[in-house]
This record gives structure tokens, sequence and C-alpha cells, in this order.
């Protein structure tokens, strides 16, 4: 069984919320250390499936991203609609765009939505579309594809469509708006979230200095090849979280082990 699949599977009550109690921790730390770096910022969310259907975790619309508590975020079901959480707390607006990517994409256990300026701005001109450039990019070998409708997707309609335009892929780009991003961890999703805006920046830049060269098929069959996903996201998730403890950015009592218990 895949972490993917095992991160979530359990017919244990109490490894159930072992699960979701490391998961709140993981949650809350991704969003910290996402704002950190700058990728996210006054508004983006991250989200994580819980076990046996029982909906997912999400941050409140209010909630600052740079002081988000475990404790402080929501359950919301698969319609995303709350299920529970401390007294006042609302989900925010776009809580439809997860509950309708975890709807149709199994294997999606952690969603990330931000809106990174220079990311977004390849959806602002009639120039090069946002492409794998850089190594670890070719995650999104599989294509970036570009929700046209820039409004916020806060409804099960719109849910439904940006769903629908991200398909099979890994990321989507949401026009003049954000970004999308998706995998099978909550590590995973802050790891890609760093290289999807790193390669996104160094397109940026490759278009201010010439034609720009994006992988090729071969160099992008060689480097997955090399590439060992598991590995290079608890290598990264380590120094991250490293630094952010360092920092006391992160308290040291939270659980950030890359996997879950069910899998330890
Ligand atoms: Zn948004």
């Amino acid at each position: 069984m895949s972490i993917a699949e095992s991160a979530v599977k359990t017919n244990d009550p109490a490894q159930a919320h072992d699960i979701e109690l490391h998961l709140r921790d993981q949650v809350a730390a991704c969003t910290l250390m996402l704002n950190d770096l700058k990728i996210m910022g006054y508004s983006g969310h991250v989200s994580a499936r819980l076990p046996e259907g029982r909906g997912f975790l999400i941050q409140s619309v209010d909630q600052s991203r740079a002081s988000l508590r475990p404790e402080l975020l929501l359950i919301c079901d698969m319609d995303g609609y709350l299920v529970s959480g401390p007294a006042g707390l609302r989900p925010p607006s776009e809580v439809f765009l997860h509950a309708e990517i975890f709807r149709v994409r199994p294997d999606v256990n952690s969603i990330a939505h931000f809106h990174h300026d220079r990311t977004a701005s390849f959806t602002l001109a009639d120039g090069p579309q946002l492409v794998p450039v850089k190594n670890h990019a070719v995650r999104w070998a599989n294509g970036i594809p570009v929700h046209p409708n820039p409004n916020h997707v806060n409804s099960p309609e719109r849910g439904r469509a940006l769903a629908e335009t991200l398909g099979q892929a890994h990321a989507a780009l949401i026009r003049a708006h954000g970004q999308v991003i998706v995998a099978e961890t909550v590590p995973g999703v802050l790891i890609d979230a760093v290289h999807f805006v790193e390669n996104a920046e160094a397109m940026y830049d490759a278009c201010m200095l010439g034609r720009v060269l994006p992988l090729t098929e071969e160099e992008i069959a060689s480097f997955s090849k090399d590439i060992k996903r598991e590995k290079h996201i608890n290598k990264l998730w380590t120094y991250y979280v490293g630094v952010a403890l360092a920092q006391g950015l992160l308290p040291a009592e939270w659980n950030l082990k890359t996997r879950l218990s069910i899998v330890a």
C-alpha cells in the first residue's frame, strides 16, 4: 500500500484520531511555513483529507495564516460544509475548491491554494505559458492547466468546474487569481508548492534573458527516473521544519514527522 493510500485508510477509531491530530499539526505547520516563504499570504489555505471519508481539515476564513494553530482547524464534509470547529469560526469561501477536488481525486490527500503574484503573471499576458523548466518541475510533466474563470471558487459548481480543469494534473493556475497544488500528503504539498513557485520564477527570469528552453521530453523522462519522490519530500520537509523550529515559527511539541503515525 502506498503512503497516499495508507495515509487515510484505517478502521480503528483510535488510530483515526491519532491521524487527525497528526494532520492538524502538519496542516498548521505547512500553512505557517508557506506564509513565511511568501508563497501564501493574507489569503489561501491548506487542507488535508481525514480517514474514512470523515471529510477534511481546513482553516477558517478569518484566521491569520501567520498564526494558525492545529486546534483552530475546522472539519468540513465532502460537500464543503462545516462539521465541527471552534465556536464562531466558519470555512473560507473557497472551501468548495478543496471539496470538489477531493471528491474526484482519490489519489489526493492534501491541497494548497494560494495567490502568488509572480506565478499568476503567466495567466496575465499573451506570452509564454508556464511549463516545466527546472528539474523538479517534472512533477508537472502531464500539464499545468489554466482555469479560465478568475472568480473565487465559492460554490459547488465553481469547485466542480475547477476540478474538471485540473483533471489528472498535479497543479493548476487560475487566471488572474492564483494556484492550486495537489499531492498525496501535506509534506508533499509543501514541497510541490516550493518547487512550483521556484519553477515559475525561474521561467520568468529566463523570459527576460531570451528564448525559454523548457525541459525536453528526454530530460523529463531521465530526471523522473532519477528522482525518488518520497525521499525528496522527506529531505525538504525536514529542512523547512528545521529552519522553522530554529526560528521559533513552529513549536517543538507539534508532531511534524513526515509520515503519519499509521505508516511510521
Ligand atoms: Zn483564491
